[in-house]
């Protein structure tokens, strides 16, 4: 990060409210905004487009070296285009979000998508960067950090309430994810030294906002 650079990291589990948060503190600050979740999601729809195994760790490696991500945040939704093809909608489905985690976990795909977020950031001149390792390992000089969390419970209602499904099922596999993402050994979800914690649960997430918005 170069100085003058503005960085916001936003870490958090799934279905927090990092999302609503961090688009509403980027507006507010008239920057740009990127969903690190959806370049991970956005390989490992390449991986499986390319019926390449998600554990193959050189196989996956090379996808993600090569694979080219056009991701951009367009009226409040990350419209993802992988390697011409329009990944928007298949990025939240099922098969990308049981395999992701695996894809996520191999070094050398992070490696290469930390990169990818660095240029991101010299190339916006600045903005708020969401993900899981944003604050910790990314950007650990951020402005702010902020950790946002939830119980699992609440992440699945809102999930179900957004693009359906069952909540007890949402809620074990949200459970699941969380257990892989902070157990990994390359960058686990962790609360980054210096970041605000903002527990959500039982808040609406437009209150959750305006004190974050305070707060700068
Ligand atoms: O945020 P979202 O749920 O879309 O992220 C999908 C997955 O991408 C996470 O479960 C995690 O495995 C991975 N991820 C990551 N590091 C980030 C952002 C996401 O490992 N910075």
């Amino acid at each position: 990060m170069s100085a003058g650079v503005r960085v916001i990291a936003i870490d958090g589990p799934s279905g927090a409210g990092k999302s609503t948060v961090g688009r509403a503190v980027a507006e507010r600050l008239g920057v740009g905004y990127l969903d690190t979740g959806a370049m991970y999601r956005a390989v490992t729809f390449a991986v499986l487009r390319r019926a390449v195994d998600p554990h193959d760790e050189a196989e996956v490696t090379e996808v993600a070296s090569t694979v080219d991500l056009d991701i951009a945040d367009v009226d409040g939704v990350t419209r993802v285009i992988v390697d011409g093809v329009d990944a928007t909608q298949d990025i939240r489905g099922r098969e990308v979000t049981e395999s992701v985690s695996a894809v996520s976990a191999i070094s050398a795909v992070r490696a290469e998508l930390v990169r990818r977020q660095r240029d991101w950031v010299v190339e916006h001149g600045g903005g708020v960067v969401e993900g899981r390792d944003i604050g910790s390992v990314v950007f650990p000089d951020a402005d702010l950090k902020l950790y946002v969390t939830a119980s699992p419970r609440v992440r699945a209602e809102r999930r179900v309430d957004e693009i359906g499904g069952d909540v007890d099922e949402v809620e074990a596999s949200i459970i699941e994810r969380d257990r892989k993402d902070s157990t990994r050994a390359d960058s686990p979800l962790v609360e980054a030294s210096g970041s605000t914690v903002l527990d959500t649960t039982g808040l609406d997430i437009e209150a959750v906002v305006s004190r974050v918005l305070e707060m700068l």
